[in-house]
């Protein structure tokens, strides 16, 4: 066999199993009929950032995305930098999807952008979701993060991981109260406000959540030194103390991190106590100008030794940073390595990060595929392109005589159903 019929055997394979989507941020389907939708839908998201690099200015995203311009219009606006990011992995993932569900492979004019619309509107009906992410992605459930407001999940497509950063950075009176309106976790001391939150996210768990998220690297260092509960305290009492009269926050960020770093420690504690994962966010951020020092996942290392019995996951393998994500899932029983968005991010590296790990860590350690997006669509185009990046770089590694064939079907199925389904005990959702 030469090494092009071992990959394209691969791909066959992992095209006719089913799988766990380990990452998306979808909507429900009723949220999404709402939507005014057309060809800019395709190119959302992350082909943002892709678009803002290439010179676009945000305020240029925006219109491209709102309601209000015709598809001409906005072709106008969008065609001068589509052709410089049609080669990336954003446009690769839009490109595949588009082809599958509405038959066109490139936009060349503003009539194919009225012409996609018009499709994509045709389309934007019940149904819509079991075509994409059963039918032709054959997700048994995709591990859905949300945020309070999207925490009511279908548990048709879906299994929730919630967003738990907004309760350790809280830093207004508006902040406590907005998180007691929703979860009932009282601020009104600090001890109260984390009893509170694990009861809370107890309740979660009985309704099926199975992990929290941590996006702290969008907004600071990932490194949670442990901090003694009275420096938090003082911290946490000072959002009632100061908060007279209309001032809208008493606390700067970075005079707040003793008390987001106990906060931290504490969800952990929780994740750990409820058996949730600790999903942690590493390496490249969504968007554009953020500080990519800030993700990097080695930061973490006294979370993974100070609490062993929690499971931690690594989101995007830690993305440029793949040696230090691959090393502490090699050290440390407790993590895993998450390869969700990396495939549309740069597929090079993913390829090379596969190849890196295959030799670094045991088979149960990485997960193979999450989309990561908005737009249902584009699930598709991610899985294509996960499926040629995973067979390529086992398939190298067949070639080199590094791994047997069976070996590397082994692999896929860890990637892609077993490691997912046993981190995430999913036994009853799929
Ligand atoms: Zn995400």
């Amino acid at each position: 066999m030469s090494i092009g019929d071992v990959k394209q055997s691969l791909i066959e394979e992992m095209s006719d199993m089913d799988i766990v989507d380990t990452h998306e941020h979808l909507p429900n389907e009723a949220e999404r009929l709402k939507q005014q939708v057309d060809f800019a839908t395709l190119f959302s998201h992350y082909c943002r950032s892709d678009l803002v690099a290439a010179g676009m200015a945000d305020a240029q995203y925006d219109c491209l995305v709102a309601p209000g311009l015709s598809p001409s219009e906005k072709w106008e606006l969008f065609s001068p930098y589509y052709e410089l990011i049609i080669s990336g992995g954003y446009s690769r993932a839009a490109h595949l999807s588009m082809e599958r569900f509405y038959g066109m492979s490139r936009l060349t004019s503003a009539a194919d952008a009225e012409a996609l619309s018009e499709r994509i509107r045709e389309a934007n009906k019940p149904g819509l979701y079991r075509r994409v992410l059963k039918d032709a992605c054959r997700i048994s459930t995709a591990l859905n993060f949300a945020d309070f407001a999207g925490k009511e999940v279908d548990p048709e497509f879906f299994t929730l991981i919630l967003f738990v950063t907004p309760f350790a950075e809280v830093a207004s009176m508006g902040d406590l109260q907005a998180i007691e309106a929703e979860t009932g976790a009282c601020g009104s001391s600090l001890s109260r406000y984390v009893d509170g939150l694990a009861i809370y996210l107890e309740q979660q768990a009985k309704k099926g959540m199975k992990g929290l998220k941590l996006l702290s690297a969008y907004m600071r260092d990932l490194r949670f030194d442990p901090v003694d509960m009275a420096t938090a305290e003082r911290i946490f009492n000072r959002i009632a103390s100061e908060s007279c009269g209309m001032r809208p926050s008493v606390l700067g960020y970075e005079e707040a991190r003793p008390l987001q770093d106990y906060l931290v420690h504490r969800l952990v504690e929780i994740a750990g106590d409820l058996g949730l994962v600790a999903v942690f966010h590493t390496g490249i951020q969504a968007g554009n100008y953020n500080n990519l020092e800030n993700a990097r996942p080695t930061q973490l290392w006294n979370m993974f030794r100070r609490y062993p019995r929690v499971r931690f996951n690594l989101l995007h393998g830690g993305l440029p940073f793949i040696d230090e994500a691959g090393l502490l899932a090699k050290y440390f029983p407790n993590v895993t390595i998450d390869m969700a968005w990396m495939h549309a991010g740069s597929p090079e590296i993913s390829i090379r990060a596969l190849r890196d790990w295959v030799d670094l860590v045991p088979r149960n350690k990485v997960l193979g595929f999450g989309g990561d997006y908005h737009v249902v669509e584009k699930v598709y185009g991610h899985l294509v392109l996960a499926r040629e990046n995973i067979a390529a770089a086992l398939a190298d590694k067949v070639e080199q005589g590094a791994m047997s064939r069976e070996e590397a079907r082994a692999w896929v199925r860890a990637m892609l159903w077993e490691n997912p389904r046993a981190l995430y005990d999913l036994a009853e959702q799929v």
